[in-house]
Parts: structure tokens; C-alpha cells; sequence
């Protein structure tokens, strides 16, 4: 059950596509002067040393944010995340990558609420460590605290079954991200149970949902199963960066599906997406697809390369 850990692939290009878009949408619920709660039902570990045995097996990162590291060219919704990035390591070496815990207290604001949700017992402990360190550090520096136990609330628990006593939230204001390791094809159908029965709890809240785009079957099918489901809006945007070899082996293509997205999310995506695509791509089958829809129009193809 507890085979999958995160350090293996951090900093990849589905941690980009994920990343990115997370920031934007935590960006665009900051334009509210109102608080709002991040749930994040598979937190990992937080924070992943680049130079750790793990993240140097596959090197993952290389074909990640690798490349975008020295651009000066990057959109500046693109630019926001590999600053964040950069922001860490401030020798100017790419050393520590940002899990999506550690992206949503940078771009979060004091009164806002953190609830993290991690099952594996080794990245829990790393996850509450490295708020531990991260609130030292900023006390050192004289800011603000994350003020852990409120603010920052880190559970050993199943994030599937923990984000339903979160919702709704007070403010009525919340972004959902679900990023769970979909080892276990089960993990298809708890997503969307979990979401059938978030929105029915809390049915304006933005749910951002991370998908491997792969053969198998309940991977085939999970997009079209999020679009049934009775939100008002949906985009769904994938990254592709090459074209599987005949083993199927490795991960070349992953998804964003993002419910209730805000207004600003479409047009981003679409300066941002080939941007990426140009940049992260590794042959000829690299490519994007970028759908939205809501409840009273079809679903419209915005863009496919
Ligand atoms: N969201 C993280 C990020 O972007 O930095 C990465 C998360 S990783 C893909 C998935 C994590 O979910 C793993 O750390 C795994 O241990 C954890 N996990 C697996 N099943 C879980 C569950 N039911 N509830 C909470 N965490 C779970």
C-alpha cells in the first residue's frame, strides 16, 4: 500500500503542469480579501532535496523544471511558479523542489488555513518536519510564522475520507487539490466518489484533481468520468512530453482537472501550454489538450496541437 513516494519524481513535468496551476488558482483566490482553506488530501513530504538518493535515481527533475530553470522567456503565470521555485534556493543551484504543501504556504496569506492530509508514516514525519523547519527559518528572518496548529494543520490520515469534515469551509471559500499516487487503480474511483460527494457538501468550492494519462483502462476513462460530474465549470489540460515506447514504461503525459475553475484559469493556459509543450517536449508526440465545459454548453476543445 505504501509503495509510492513522492521524492522519486519531484520536480517532473507532471509537478510542473501540477504546480503551476495550483499556484494560479491559490493566486486568483488571493484577489478576495476573504480567507479561504487549502485542502490537500496527498500532501507527501513537502519539500524534496534534489540531490537525495531518490530524486537522482531517475533524475527526474532533468526533464522538469530542468529546462525552465534559465529561461528568460518564460509567460509570467510560468514565471510565478519557477520563481517560487528559485525562491528556495537562493544560491542560484536547483537543490530543493517544492511538494504542493510548500507551494500553497508561500502563495497563501496569514489568515488563510493549510489542511494537510499524508497516510505514509516516513513522509508524514518528513511533512511536519519540514513546516517545523520552514516556521524556525521564518522566525529567524523575522516574518511571519506559518503557525503550525493553526494556520498549518498536518493529519496522518486518509485525505479521501478527511477532506469531507472540511467542507464547506467557513468562508465558503476552498481549493481542493487531490493528487493521490493512482498505484492502486482503486484510486480512480475514490477520487470521484470523494468529489460526488464534495460537491454535494460544498458544491461552489475549485477541486484540482492531478491524473496519469496512461492505457489503462480506468485511466482512459477517468477524465470523461469527472466531466459528468454536477459542477458548474470544468477545464481538463494535459502535458504531454513524448510518446510512450512499445513497453508503455514511464510517464509521459499527465492531466489537470480542475472543477469550478476561476475565469482567468482558460486564457493562462492557453499562453502557458504550448510554451511548455516547446520547452519540456522530447520528440515529436509532444503535444497539449486543453477542454472546458459547464452545464449548459458541450464541451469545447479550446485548443490541441
Ligand atoms: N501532492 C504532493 C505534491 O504535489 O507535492 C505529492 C503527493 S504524492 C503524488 C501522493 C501521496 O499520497 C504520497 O505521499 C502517498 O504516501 C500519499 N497517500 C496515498 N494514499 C493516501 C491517502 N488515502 N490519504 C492521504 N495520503 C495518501
Amino acid at each position: 500500500m505504501f509503495s509510492y513516494r513522492h521524492a522519486f519524481h519531484a520536480g517532473n513535468h507532471a509537478d510542473v503542469l501540477k504546480h503551476f496551476v495550483q499556484i494560479q488558482l491559490l493566486q486568483y483566490l488571493n484577489q478576495k480579501d476573504v480567507a479561504y482553506s487549502y485542502i490537500d488530501t496527498h500532501a507527501g513530504a513537502g519539500v524534496y532535496s534534489l540531490d537525495s538518493p531518490q530524486a537522482t535515481k531517475n533524475a527526474e527533475f532533468d526533464t522538469g523544471i530542468g529546462p525552465l530553470w534559465e529561461r528568460t522567456d518564460l509567460p509570467p503565470a510560468l514565471a510565478e511558479y519557477v520563481n517560487l521555485v528559485k525562491a528556495m534556493n537562493p544560491s542560484g543551484k536547483m537543490r530543493y523542489y517544492p511538494g504542493s504543501p510548500y507551494c500553497a504556504e508561500q502563495v497563501a496569506r496569514e489568515m488563510d488555513r493549510l489542511r494537510l492530509f499524508e497516510l505514509h508514516p516516513a513522509d508524514v514525519r518528513l511533512l511536519d518536519e519540514n513546516f517545523r523547519k520552514l516556521e524556525a527559518h521564518q522566525a529567524a528572518q523575522g516574518h511571519r510564522p506559518t503557525t503550525r496548529g493553526k494556520r498549518v494543520i498536518v493529519n496522518k490520515a486518509d485525505g479521501f475520507l478527511g477532506v469531507r469534515a472540511l467542507l464547506p469551509p467557513p468562508s465558503r471559500r476552498a481549493l481542493v487539490l487531490c493528487d493521490p499516487p493512482y498505484e492502486d487503480k482503486q484510486d480512480y474511483k475514490k477520487v470521484a466518489d470523494m468529489l460526488g460527494d464534495a460537491l454535494k457538501r460544498f458544491p461552489t468550492g475549485m477541486y484540482a484533481i492531478w491524473y496519469p494519462v496512461l492505457q489503462r483502462i480506468e485511466a482512459r476513462n477517468f477524465a470523461e468520468k469527472l466531466k459528468r460530474l454536477p459542477a458548474a465549470s470544468w477545464i481538463d489540460v494535459t502535458l504531454t512530453v513524448s510518446t510512450p515506447g512499445p513497453d508503455g514504461f514511464g510517464l509521459h503525459s499527465s492531466g489537470m482537472f480542475i472543477l469550478n475553475p476561476p475565469y482567468t484559469l482558460l486564457p493562462t493556459l492557453k499562453e502557458v501550454m504550448p510554451y511548455l509543450v516547446r520547452v519540456l517536449g522530447r520528440d515529436k508526440g509532444a503535444t497539449y489538450t486543453l477542454e472546458s465545459g459547464d452545464a449548459t454548453t458541450p464541451t469545447k476543445r479550446d485548443a490541441r496541437l
